[in-house]
This record gives C-alpha cells, structure tokens and sequence, in this order.
C-alpha cells in the first residue's frame, strides 16, 4: 500500500488539496486494476490483432466481459484515434450515459472532454472527444451532416444483438461506406452467440468470441400463472431478502417501465415497514431510460455492509448495462415493446412477453460473479411453449415513417432494394411513403420536398416535425416548439404524491380550464413556468417534475435552434389557440378519431376503437372529434395527449387525405351537436 501514501507526508497536517489527489490516485489505480479483471483482458493483444487484419470484424462476448468500456480504450491505447474519432453506439440512452462516464473515470478524464457521449437533445461531446458513446439513432442523424463518417477512425455498433431500427439501419450504411474507406474499423459486437448471422450479413466477415465467465444459475418457475406479477416480484424479493443472510448478494427485478417501477419502489418501502426493524437494510435502485442523471449512478454503487439492494429494471439491464453483485434475478417475463400494424399504420405500446433469448439474458445476469438463482414468475410450460425463440427485430415491428425520411434525406430513394439485414415488411415500406406523402415531405414521385427537407432537420418523430413545420404558416412557432418539447419530455411532467392526489389533481386541472386539451395544457404548463422565471418553487406548489421542466427547456432551446436552421421565424400568436391546434392537427390528422355513443372513440381513416386516457384533461369531456399524440395499450387501447379538433379542418388542412364523407355527422341526431360541426 505504499504507492498510495506517495506524496503525503503523514507526521504533519495534509493540505486537503493532496489528500484529494491521494484519493483520486488510489480509486484511480483500482480502476486500473479492476481493468484487468474483466474477461476481455487476456485477450487484448489478439483483439487488436484481428482489428489491425480485418476491416470488419464481429465480437461476441457475454454481457459485462468488457466489450463496451474496454475494446474503445484499447483501440485508443494501441493509437487508432490518431486518424479520427472512435465511435461505439449503444440502442439506448442510459447506456450511453452510464458507460461513457465510466470510461471517462477509468481514462481519469472529465466526461465530455475525451470521452463524451451524444444522445438525443444531449451531447457532451467536445472537439477534444476521441471516445464518443452515442445512441445509434445519434449516428444515423451524423450521416446527415457526414455522409462518410470522415472523423472517425472506427465504428462500433455494439448491443447489435438487439436489432433495435436504428441499429439495423447503421448496419446497411456503414456496410456501404466501409466499401469506399477502407481505413475505417468497423466492430459489430453482440452478446449473444447467433454472431454468424452478422458475420454473413457482412460478407463472412471473421468472428472473435469471447470466452464467458458464467457461475450455474438455478432457475425456478411458478407451478401456476400468476395474475399480478408485481406483486409477486414484490413478494419473492421480500422473502428473498428476508430468508437470505444480506451479504450473499443483491436483487435484480425486471420491469416494463417507469410507472411500474415506481409503483413497486412504493410497495417494498411500505411492505418493508411492516416488517419490523430487525431486517437488514434494504436498499431500492430503480434504473430505466429517463431516471435523472444523478440518480442512475446509485445502481453502481458497492453495496454498504450488512445491506441488500435491489435493482428494479427495464430491458436496459438485461444486456446494456452490468451491475456488479447481482446473486437472484427475478424475471415476470414481460417487457414494454412497439407493435405495429401495418394495414391500419396505428403504431401502440404493450406490455408483451418477452422471448426464450431475453429469459436466459436475464437468467445470465445473476451469475456473473457466482452461482446464481433466477425466478421467474411464469411456468415451465409457458416458457417451452409459449415465448417466442427470439424478440423479433424493431424493423419487422415498427412504423418506418421516420427512417424513410432520413433515407431519403441521405439520398437513398431506392428502398425496396436497401441491403437490410432483414427486410421490413414492404406494407410497412409503402405505408411510410404513404405517410410522409399525407404529410407532404414526399411528392408524389417519392421525392423529398422543401417541407420533408426541413422535416428532416428535427430529430423527432415526422409527425412532431410537420406540426413545426407547419406552425410558421400559422404563425405559432413559439408555441407549438414549446408543445413539441414538453411532448418529448415524455409523460413524467405531473407528479402525484398518494397522501396529496386531490391537490394535485386540482393544480392539474388548473391548467385544463377551458376544457383547452392536453396540448393547450401543456402550453399552459411551460409559459406559467416561464413567467416565473423558472422557479422551482411554483414547479413544487403545482406538483409539477421541475426536472422534466427544465429537460423541456433544453429541448426547446434547441428545437429553436432548429428553427432558425429551417428559416422558421419563432412567432407568437398571443395564444390564439385555433391557430395552435391547427397546426397540431397538420402534423397529427392521421391520428383524428370520433366519439361514438358508447363514449369510446373511432379512429377516422381506419376505424379501430379507441378510448382517451383517463389522465387526460377531456377523459370527463369527451368531445366530438379528436385528434391524439399517441396510442398505448393497456387494458384498453388508449389515445395519449388529447386535443378537440373540427371536423372541417381535416378537409382544410389534409384534402388529400380525407374526403367530406370522412368527416360527416351521421350520428349527430342522437348527440348534442359538437363545437366544431362543419357548416
Ligand atoms: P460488456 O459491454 O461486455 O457487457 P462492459 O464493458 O459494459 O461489458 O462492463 C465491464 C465492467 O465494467 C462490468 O464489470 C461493469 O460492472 C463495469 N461498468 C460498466 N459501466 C459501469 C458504470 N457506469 N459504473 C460502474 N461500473 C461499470
Ligand atoms: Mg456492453
């Protein structure tokens, strides 16, 4: 341990500031030696080998062998990044974030300096940055700007197991370019052992696997389904916690998403306070994708003596993400995906089982550093018989209107022909042209136009980017960004303590007076905040996130740097909210729908039923004609983010698209007659 006293000299008072750098020296040389620990080390040398032989090469290695933090420091170490940047992209958010902090540290490097990260509205990236993380969507819109990747020396499409779109998008452009720049190293790597598939995709390209190292996992099922499976996750970590001494290792709960985490985070605090105060401590991690910054380190952290923790995740932590300790995984067998028809174009999250591939990922993560035990809440049967082998790629499941417009914008017209790895289903082809057609960014030729050129600019959904395209002609750009952001923000804007609901509810419905919809609303929300000048205060009286307010901000600052970009004028119409909704409805009249007299809504071009959201403002209203934000099934399909719309804008805005006939009140009799009825 002497290396770790050098430079301060114990007989007198240190100064706090070499205390500090004795600090930073030893974690700093811990890191150093954790680095040798993880699998990928003895292979170094043969890595880089195989690097500097073959242009493309895939790796396969078990999650947590090092492949994500290590294989770009190593490239770095052995000088690739002389010759340009090395890119690795990751399919989500957190885990671009979280790994490029970690290699900052291991580099002993403030983050977004040499090593940065770029996501979606965020980009902590530097022109010092020679490591990049990025989200692969992130590389995809780098294409815009740079067709050849020229600043980089390497590319790696790491997690290429997951096959999100974007991924699947990257592996036919870098495919394209690596033809052209031979210099450019491009990784493909995968933690799962399909790797032939990648290897034949990217004409034999060689395979470098990983030796694993997994401890036996004892899995466990239930002898019967289990009717609430969060409950029972809840149940099985307590008595896991309880029955079990604390030292022996922690708890991994796989999740679908924020509200469900939350909602277990709650149960355990209170089941944990009825059961006394000789439980060891139990410490609670919740991980997914929009958990703040500060709190996602906590996941990482070492577990303090005589404690537990558990990790309640989402998909993140099945393969993007290692958490260190994890002894009992327990596994629901659900996870939230996009599903997609593509005859009606309707595009809705569920909840879904997930696949055989997915169950033994999570099975995986509790024996990584010993023999593990993984529950899952579901029965032997229903994993031999009903779980598909594998998840199916995003591109076979999803609406593609986005990424035709970024082909397109990349000069790529020919899109049947695409080199896919697995095509998507050519309906879904031709419903995006249809789409981006209706919303003018195509002619009729499938050419970009000047409105699908601007289109192009916004990295958000087509139909988010007409309604900003649109608002210049509505003269509302101010406040259809604002919109455009607080919609981005996802729906974490409104918070509801459970011993203050009726408070909360009151202040939410402050912003709904007028019955205005949630976009209004919405609105309201983020021009109250900004006559306060931001105050944290006024977030805290109305039960507002002040986090996600000023996550909006970001976003719409810089959706107005856009703006200026596309030479859009950032106009106010002194909230003439016609004007507003307008140009809502230009981006998002695909998505009208009409009440019926069960009180459940009919979507317009395609009829399906559809209910609103009992969270939105007009769940008590229910006006005649609407137009939503998003679908998302749960017990019902529900339309997310309402606003009341008038028939005959339809035909005013989109008479391509819907015809008088679309739009006519035959049921009017029955009703009393909408605001808006079409004279
Ligand atoms: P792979 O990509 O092969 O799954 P990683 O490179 O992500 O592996 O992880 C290697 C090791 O680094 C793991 O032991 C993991 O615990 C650690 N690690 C990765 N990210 C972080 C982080 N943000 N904080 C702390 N440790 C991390
Ligand atoms: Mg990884």
């Amino acid at each position: 341990k002497a290396a770790v006293m050098d430079g301060v000299n114990v007989d007198q008072e240190p100064s706090t500031d070499s205390i500090e750098k004795t600090m930073a020296k030893s974690a700093f040389e811990k890191l150093q030696e954790d680095r040798k620990t993880l699998p990928m080390y003895p292979y170094k040398d043969d890595l880089l080998q195989a690097i500097n032989d073959h242009q493309v090469l895939v790796i396969v290695g078990e999650t947590g062998s090092g492949k994500t933090t290590q294989i770009p420091q190593y490239l770095h170490e052995a000088g690739y990044t002389k010759r340009g940047k090395i890119g690795c992209t990751q399919p989500r958010r957190v885990a671009a974030m979280s790994v490029a902090a970690r290699v900052s540290q291991e580099m002993g490097v403030k983050l977004g300096h040499e090593v940065g990260y770029s996501i979606r509205f965020e980009d902590c990236t530097s022109e010092k940055t020679i490591l990049k993380y990025m989200t692969d969507g992130m590389l995809l819109r780098e294409f815009l700007g740079e067709p050849d990747l020229a600043s980089y020396s390497v590319i790696m499409v790491d997690e290429a197991h997951e096959r999100t779109l974007s991924t699947d998008i990257l592996f036919g452009l870098v495919k394209d370019i690596s033809r052209f720049r031979p210099d450019l190293k491009l990784l493909i790597s995968s933690a799962t052992l399909d790797a032939e598939k990648f290897s034949d995709y990217f004409d034999c390209a060689p395979i470098f696997k990983i030796p694993g190292r997994r401890f036996p996992v004892e899995i466990h099922y239930t002898k019967a389904p289990e009717a609430d499976y969060l409950d029972a996750a809840v149940v099985t970590a307590l008595q896991i916690h309880v029955t079990q001494p604390p030292g022996d290792g922690d708890i991994l709960i796989f999740l679908t998403g924020q509200e469900e985490i939350e909602t277990a985070e709650e149960i355990i605090k209170h089941r944990i306070k009825g059961l006394g105060t000789k439980i060891a401590e139990l410490i609670i991690c919740p991980i997914y994708a929009n958990l703040p910054t500060e709190l996602q380190a906590k996941i990482f952290e070492p577990t303090p003596e005589g404690a537990r923790k558990v990790v309640l995740a989402t998909n993140i932590a099945e393969t993007s993400l290692t958490i260190d300790g994890i002894k009992y995984v327990i596994d629901p067998g659900f996870s939230k995906m996009k599903s997609y028809n593509p005859r009606t174009g309707m595009e809705s999250l569920l909840v879904a089982p997930i696949s055989k591939a997915s169950a033994n990922q999570r099975a995986g993560r509790s024996g990584r550093t010993g023999p593990g035990k993984c529950f899952r809440l579901y029965t032997a049967y229903n994993y031999m018989n009903d779980l598909e082998d594998n998840t199916v790629p995003e591109i076979q499941r999803t609406n593609l209107a986005n990424v035709v417009l970024s082909l397109k914008s990349l000069g790529i017209h020919d899109l049947l022909n695409f080199d896919f790895m697995d095509p998507p289903p050519a309906e879904a082809l031709l419903k995006a042209l249809e789409l981006l057609f209706a919303l003018s960014a195509l002619n009729k030729l499938g050419e970009l136009t000047k409105v699908g050129r601007r289109m192009a600019e916004f990295p958000l959904d087509p139909m988010l980017s007409k309604m900003i395209v649109a608002s210049d002609k509505y003269k509302c750009s101010d406040e259809i960004i604002s919109i455009a952001a607080m919609l981005s923000v996802g729906n974490s804007i409104f918070y509801r303590p459970k011993d203050k609901q009726v408070h909360a509810d009151n202040a939410r419905m402050n912003f709904h007076v007028g019955n205005v919809g949630d976009h209004i609303a919405l609105l309201k929300v983020y021009s109250s905040w900004r006559e306060t000048n931001f105050s944290t205060q006024w977030c805290y009286e109305n039960y507002i996130q002040v986090r996600s307010m000023k996550r909006a901000r970001d976003i719409r600052d810089q959706l107005e740097g856009l703006l200026e970009r596309v030479e859009i004028e950032l106009t106010s119409n002194d909230n003439d909210y016609e004007a507003i909704k307008k140009a809502i409805t230009s981006g998002f009249f695909p998505h009208s729908a009409k009440l019926q007299k069960n009180g459940s809504y009919r979507t317009i071009k395609h009829p399906q039923t559809v209910n609103v959201h009992p969270s939105s403002g007009l769940a008590q209203v229910l006006p005649r004609w609407v137009v939503y934000h998003e679908l998302v099934l749960t017990t019902k399909e529900y339309m997310r983010q309402v606003t009341e719309l008038k028939p005959d804008w339809l035909v005013e805005i989109a008479p391509h698209y819907y015809q008088l006939k679309d739009v006519e009140d035959s049921s009017s009799k029955k009703m009393p007659r909408g605001t808006g009825r079409a004279s």
